[in-house]
């Protein structure tokens, strides 16, 4: 066993001893007891000076009786104190004369002495005690001279010095005295050192460990147990290394090893985040490896590397591989018909995007069936052989048997994009009755292709999982009927796309009405819509204001209306000399006039359509290539009205680009031109890379510094103050309707009408009011009451857009009602101020929030406002959590309450830090308890490395602390 243990020795270490006494280092006399005491015999131990063997000045103590018989010398050492060490070794440096040296010396003369020690918890020994006998020392050893010297010559010639160890333990007391016993010997004591051993701090396995005090006997092995150095973590448990008596570290058990994103360095004992660039995906001993091509690191220390903008990686791609982009379009699709059947055939696309496993679908679609025209997914009547889905090369050969017309197009996205839709982060109730409720969310962050559907499921809460509910929707908005009265339902949703379905998101809880709310709420709503009048004549007189507004829009006649809805009038002669004037498409007899008027033709052999890349109003909307004559290739947007569309479609379709196409500014959306004159209607536009500003936000939660942030809401002030200028009101100003290119420039869009008509009732963004849809939270008072729209209540939106920028695309007001949003507003509640926003911007939204428009802002003072803010950023430092004055900040619910919420998991999505579950849970972060009592550190060692996640995790975790401490002190 012993041997096996030695080969465990880790050799490079070498044993630290701890000196406890050492008398070589006396500068004055070293004083020790002797006995008998000089004086009363002239023959005991004597302290002497002499050298070492280096010729140093020393005290020895030499003693030389060898001519008398029955000697008993002793010379006691000084208290040395034990300082915990269990083990003691003594290092003894000697002379002895030779006894047959030594002329008529008599047999008595000895060439050894003994060594002993006393264990005493204080310096008590006097001169008698303890008494100078065996009993009560202890003895360790006779020690014996491997070399004695024929002549005493402490002098300087010959000297034959004497090294021995010896060692003793285990000693309990506070310390103990030494003791040299000599009985007939002639020999000189030149050192004496007294020490301990230890195994030293060191790093080994990964882990470290402590310095360790050697046992108390030769053999014994302290075990000690290792922590995993920074960045890494254990693989085999327990870290074990033990201590020997010798002060070595042997046997090493267990160990440690760098995590994921960490490379060992420094020999092993320092684990250091992979540097930008590389990346490593487990842990382990291997160095980090570089990024495969199209893929890039965001931080240090990454465990893999993320695709760049428009790569992409399968599920099962390794993250060794390089990130591969959506291949081109098949090539010669052929189609013939035969009776029912129709054969397809086509060539594989040029470019594969880099992959070698591209795979073919086929979408089919029935068109202009209906009195729509539009066109519909191929239902069960329509047989693929061989088959619909990831046809590979060798099956470019399909036969489709029909029983409608078909139009076809042949795709190629699954194995590329992102396999599924991200989650739906928000949902929230448009409106609920006792038996039922509405519900719409948003979008998927990342729906990675066109959503065909979504899925709801439901159950009641105190219900278990099981029994729960499962709708389809097409859009997302759904009306769930049949429900309890006053029961809270858990709800979650997920998207589809041609990839399969997204993962559920989080659950979320709505309550139906009871019967007495609804009964209250009945008499409620008669009063709102006019004031106090009967509810008869409410109910007329709102009929009779519609058919006005219905009567009005058919004609576009519009002058002096309070009607005017977007439509805005052609204002000339009080404005300033040079001065454009914005003028409202509808006021030309023919509307098609004003898009010959304001938007160039294009003839659609310049424009080149590439991908979808989103759904406007009245069609897909793609990115693709213009080359006009004589012009550079640009990269633009291209907004498509679908295929079966009716006049008046075209017509509000094409009005948008009437209409941008009168601007010309850096913030406003450039409109290059519309495709009119073949099929399908285009209006092709700049290209913003980084699409819609929410959603752009809300994928970068926490990236941008506030100075980023103000110049974001300088540019659109900036585009708005223009489009003031030039007698425009937007009246949808909001962060959706705002687009930003690659250098983060915003810019106003969307000058779309048809969202506020009544007919249209598919997004809930847009609640129905008298005479338009009205997208209540970013509304100005005056025009959801008496639909006032002017630049001050757009003024008031573009608070509402400084709030969604600031806090980083949250939804204003939450998951507030409607009615709650506007019954707060009217109580003088304003939204407060987001995390960490500068009170000199949210002073300046509630500035823009004023209820009296007048006292508002002009678009012209907020950009001076925020320019000022941009040229001295130390207005920006200060923070107040909350403003004083008339405006009282609504209850900051950006946090949501954590009791809300079964698990962990449930509260990180709801934070939209949801990427961090699996290091919560890693990290034993598993309970609310655990979470609530977080620190910086514990965020940071979760493995949170960006400051805006940092901020916005710490800030939940206090607001549930605050909230435990509520919920604590309500059951005390
Ligand atoms: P819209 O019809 O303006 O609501 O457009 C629908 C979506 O298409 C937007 O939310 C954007 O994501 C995208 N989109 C529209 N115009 C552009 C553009 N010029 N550049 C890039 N993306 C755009």
């Amino acid at each position: 066993m012993d041997i096996l243990w030695i080969l465990w020795i880790i050799h490079t270490v070498i044993a630290v001893e701890e000196t406890l006494m050492d008398s070589t280092t006396a500068t004055a006399e070293l004083g020790w007891t002797v006995y008998p005491v000089s004086g009363t015999s002239d023959n005991s131990w004597e302290e002497v000076s002499g050298y070492d063997e280096n010729m140093n000045t020393i005290r020895t103590y030499q003693v030389c009786n060898v001519f008398d018989t029955n000697q008993n010398n002793w010379v006691r050492t000084k208290y040395i104190r034990r300082r915990g060490a269990q083990r003691i070794h003594v290092e003894m440096k000697f002379s002895v004369r030779d006894c047959s040296s030594i002329p008529n010396v008599p047999g008595s003369c000895k060439e050894t002495f003994n060594l002993y020690y006393y264990e005493s918890d204080s310096d008590a020994a006097t001169r008698t005690s303890p008494p100078w006998m065996e009993n009560p020392w202890t003895k360790v050893d006779t020690i014996a001279a491997d070399e004695s010297f024929s002549q005493v010559d402490l002098g300087g010639r010959v000297m034959k010095i004497n090294t021995e160890v010896r060692s003793f333990g285990p000693v309990s007391r506070n310390g103990f005295y030494l003791a040299f016993q000599d009985y007939g010997g002639c020999m000189s004591l030149i050192a004496v050192r007294v020490f301990y051993r230890k195994c030293p701090r060191i790093i080994t396995n990964g882990a470290l460990f402590q310095e360790t005090l050697s046992g108390a006997e030769s053999t014994s092995l302290v075990a000690a147990r290792g922590v995993c150095v920074p960045n890494a973590e254990e693989v085999d448990v327990p870290i074990k290394l033990y201590c020997n008596g010798d002060g070595e570290w042997m046997v090493p058990i267990g160990r440690c090893m760098c995590k994921a994103g960490n490379e060992a360095v420094e020999n092993g004992t320092v684990c250091r985040g992979c540097s930008s660039g590389y990346f490593k995906p487990t842990q382990g001993d291997e160095l980090c490896i570089q990024c495969p091509i199209n893929s890039r690191t965001t931080n240090e220390g990454a465990i893999n590397c993320v695709c760049r903008n428009g790569y992409y990686r399968t599920d099962s791609d390794p993250l060794q591989m390089p990130c591969t982009t959506v291949p081109s379009a098949p090539r010669n699709v052929i189609s013939s018909v035969n009776e029912t059947s129709l054969m397809l055939e086509w060539t594989p696309p040029r470019d594969s995007g880099g992959r070698e496993d591209v795979v073919f679908n086929i979408i089919c679609k029935s068109c202009g069936g209906g009195r729509g025209g539009g066109c519909t997914r191929c239902g069960d009547n329509v047989q693929f052989t061989p088959r619909q889905l990831g046809l590979t090369e060798s099956e470019r050969y399909v036969t489709l048997s029909l029983s409608l017309s078909l139009s076809l197009s042949l795709s190629l996205p699954p194995p590329l994009s992102p396999p599924a839709p991200s989650t739906v982060s928000i949902m929230h109730q448009v409106s609920r009755a006792v038996d039922s409720m509405t519900l719409s969310w948003s979008q998927p962050d990342q729906p990675n292709g066109v959503i065909l559907d979504y899925e709801l499921q439901y159950y009641e809460k105190d219900q278990s999982e099981y029994n729960s509910t499962t709708i389809q929707s097409q859009t997302n908005t759904v009306v769930i009927r049949g429900l309890k009265p006053g029961s809270i339902y858990v709800f979650q949703v997920r998207a589809r796309t041609v990839a399969g379905f997204g993962r559920f998101s989080g659950k979320m809880y709505f309550q139906t009405m009871t019967e007495e709310e609804y009964n209250t709420s009945i008499q409620e709503k008669l009063p709102l819509i006019i004031g106090s009048a009967a509810a008869g004549l409410v109910f007329l007189i709102a009929v009779v204001v519609l058919i006005i507004v219905c009567n009005r829009r058919r004609g576009f006649d519009r002058a002096e209306s309070e009607y005017t809805d977007k439509l805005q009038h052609y204002t000339s002669g009080h404005m300033s000399p040079g001065m454009k004037i914005y003028i409202d498409p509808f006021t030309y007899e023919d509307p098609n006039e004003a898009v010959r008027e304001f938007a160039k033709e294009i003839d659609i052999s310049c424009v080149k359509i590439e991908q979808v890349i989103g759904a406007g109003e009245f069609g897909e909307v793609c990115s693709g290539n213009l080359k006009l004559p004589g012009k550079r290739e640009m990269f633009v947007a291209i907004k498509t009205l679908k295929t079966g569309y009716t006049e008046k479609q075209r017509r509000d379709f094409l009005s948008e680009a009437s209409i941008m196409g009168q601007f010309d500014h850096p913030n406003v959306i450039h409109l290059e031109g519309v495709v009119t004159k073949s099929s399908p209607v285009m209006i092709i536009t700049e290209f913003m890379e980084n699409g819609s500003l929410d959603s752009f936000l809300r994928q970068n939660d926490g990236q941008f510094t506030v100075i980023q942030l103000v110049g974001m809401l300088r540019g659109i002030a900036s585009g708005m103050k223009y489009l003031a200028d030039m007698n425009y009101v937007h009246r949808d100003l909001a962060a959706r309707n705002i687009l930003v290119n690659s250098n983060l420039v915003c810019k106003v869009s969307d000058f779309g009408l048809s969202r506020f008509l009544e007919d249209d009732t598919s997004d809930p963004t847009y609640t129905s009011a008298l005479g338009g849809k009205i997208p209540i939270r970013w509304t100005a008072p005056e025009a959801i009451q008496y639909r006032k729209f002017t630049s001050a209540s757009d003024v008031w939106s573009y608070g509402i857009v400084m709030w969604e920028v600031m806090s980083y695309g949250e939804r204003p007001y939450w998951d507030m009602t409607n009615q709650d949003v506007i019954n707060a507003i009217e109580q003088d509640y304003r939204l407060p101020p987001p995390m960490d926003c500068p009170s000199a911007l949210h002073q300046l939204m509630l500035d823009c929030w004023q209820k009296d428009r007048n006292n508002r802002p002009k678009f012209s003072q907020i950009v001076n406002n925020l320019d000022k803010m941009i040229r001295n950023p130390n207005t920006l430092k200060a923070m107040t959590p909350l403003s004083s004055g008339v405006h009282l900040p609504l209850l900051d619910r950006s946090v949501p309450d954590f009791s809300s919420f079964s698990t962990v998991d449930e509260w990180l999505d709801a934070i939209k830090m949801g990427q961090y579950k699996d290091s919560f849970a890693n990290a034993d972060f598993i309970t609310f308890d655990v979470v609530s009592q977080m620190t910086m550190e514990d965020i940071l060692r979760v493995g949170v490395t960006l400051a805006g996640h940092q901020k916005k995790i710490l800030n939940s975790v206090q607001m549930m602390r605050a909230e435990m401490n509520q919920i604590q002190s309500v059951e005390v």
